[in-house]
């Protein structure tokens, strides 16, 4: 893009044009992933969906790349690309609650962090992620898991309607189209640029009550083996993870422990804290644990918890995915060998425990599609050190191999690694749904413009 064609499209904008030139274009084209690092010609700070419409319409225009931002903080850096065009929707970031009805507006660019504070000063939230500087436009569109998902479901299962800008530079309410609505709840990125999204909210909080138990890597089998039990039982309040990683230096840990593998139970219970606390009391009498740091606090805490875990920019990144048809004890086995085997010690073997709400609705009632998997695995291979890229994505991929015999054959597409092997991905986790996808996108994005994420062909 020349200095003359950028000078055109901000002249069109309330937001503005940001280019190699100018002083912030490196800063305004960073991503969460530290591995990322891609060059767009521009990239549109858009103020309003007003703006997404111009900078989509000059995009199509001109036959350049189209990639859409919301937050940032997709593993694959798929917010960003070379040479074309960003639509960078970071500086929307309004939200406004409705207590009345029990709903919430929020822009395209708003943090889980601005969702929670918003809602939260009503003593409402919306079911989103566990980590708050991530965006809630890529999460929903993808699905959306966090600690409310065995109450009240996914992210996507509570969006009640979206203002879309498709391909051709239009606005569709997707309330007004129920394929287009259906579409939106799991089948990603496809079919224009969100601008807002409208949600059903609950009460929750202001306090409630959040477990975190450390076990010993040496007790990692049989305490895996009491969790199984225990999950196959826990009301649906209770949302948990099982997380295999290695005892970061932290004094909340005996030193003796630190570097050594390390099995966390961490779980919230949607409740007041005190029905939470004797709810949680059975995962925290499992086995003999090296910490117990389980307290009642805020839920804006509780959602907080993971963040400091995932630094942006410096860190690298690279997450798979598996949906588990079960937690026997030989997949425990290779579990906790893979995790033994994880050449960083940052990275973690994610044990989602799913059902509740999540299982629900029936595989064709989202595109999101088929929810029976009792558990997911979130593959979570992080570093440091660009020396280690090859070793660490290794790794993950030798994880997600090895895991194939235990899984449903589908994957959590908000986990997509670089996005290799899409089409076959695509396949396997729509299943039924992919046909119906693929004649959704014909109508709203027949020359496939918006294909920077687990891309559905236009039948
Ligand atoms: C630290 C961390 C923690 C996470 N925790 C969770 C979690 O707890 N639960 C969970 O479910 N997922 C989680 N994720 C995964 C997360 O859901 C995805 O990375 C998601 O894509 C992030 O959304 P984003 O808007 O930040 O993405 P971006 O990187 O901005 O965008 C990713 C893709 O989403 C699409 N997109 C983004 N915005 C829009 C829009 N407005 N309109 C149309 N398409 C759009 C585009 O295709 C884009 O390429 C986590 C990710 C990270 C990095």
């Amino acid at each position: 893009m020349t200095q003359d064609m950028a000078e055109g499209l901000a002249g069109r904008l309330r937001g503005r044009v940001v280019q190699a030139t100018d002083a912030d274009y490196d800063q305004v084209r960073a991503v969460w992933n530290g591995m990322i690092d891609r060059r767009p010609a521009a990239l549109v700070r858009c103020a309003g969906t007003s703006d997404v419409i111009e900078a989509v319409r000059y995009a199509r225009a001109r036959g350049l790349m189209v990639a859409v931002r919301g937050g940032g903080h997709n593993v694959s850096g798929t917010a960003v690309c070379d040479d074309g065009l960003v639509v960078d929707l970071t500086p929307m970031r309004g939200v406004r609650v409705d207590p009345a009805a029990g709903t919430v507006r929020a822009a395209g660019g708003v943090t889980i962090g601005d969702l929670d504070s918003e809602t939260q000063a009503f003593g409402l939230a919306v079911p989103m992620g566990v980590v708050t500087e991530t965006g809630i436009a890529g999460l929903t569109l993808g699905g959306g898991l966090g600690w409310l998902r065995r109450k009240y479901g996914l992210s996507c299962d509570n969006l009640i309607s979206a203002d879309v800008v498709t391909a051709d530079g239009r606005v569709v309410v997707a309330e007004s189209d129920p394929d287009l609505l259906w579409a939106l709840k799991g089948g990603g990125g496809n079919f224009g640029v969100v601008t807002s999204f409208e949600f059903r909210a609950y009460p929750v909080g202001p306090d409630v009550f959040f477990a975190q138990v450390i076990h010993a890597g040496t007790d990692a089998r049989s305490v895996l083996r009491a969790y199984r039990e225990w999950a196959a039982a826990a009301p649906d309040e209770i949302s948990s993870f099982a997380i295999l990683w290695h005892a970061p230096e932290d004094e909340s840990i005996p030193a003796e422990h630190h570097g050594t593998p390390i099995v966390v139970f961490a779980a919230m219970h949607s409740g007041t804290p005190e029905e939470g606390e004797a709810a949680l009391q059975p995962l925290r009498d499992i086995g003999t644990p090296i910490a117990d740091l389980s307290a009642a606090t805020s839920y804006l805490e509780a959602q907080r918890f993971f963040d400091e875990d995932y630094p942006a920019h410096v860190m690298r990144y690279y997450w798979k995915s598996r949906y588990l048809t079960g937690l026997p004890d030989d997949l425990i086995d290779v579990l906790v060998e893979l995790n033994e085997g994880s050449p960083s010690p940052h990275s973690t073997l994610d044990v989602w425990q799913l059902g509740g709400a999540f299982a629900r609705p029936g595989t064709r009632d989202t595109a999101f599609g088929d929810r029976s998997a009792p558990f997911m695995l979130g593959i979570e291979s992080n570093w440091e050190n660009p020396a280690d890229d090859e070793a660490c994505i290794a790794w993950a991929r030798r994880v997600h191999t090895t895991l194939g015999p235990f899984s449903t054959g589908a994957e959590y597409l908000n986990f997509p690694g670089l996005y290799e092997d899409s089409d076959r991905t695509v396949r396997d986790t729509f299943g039924p749904n992919l046909d119906r996808l693929a004649v959704v996108k014909r109508r709203y994005d027949p020359d496939n413009v918006f294909r920077l994420t687990h891309n559905i062909r236009p039948s």
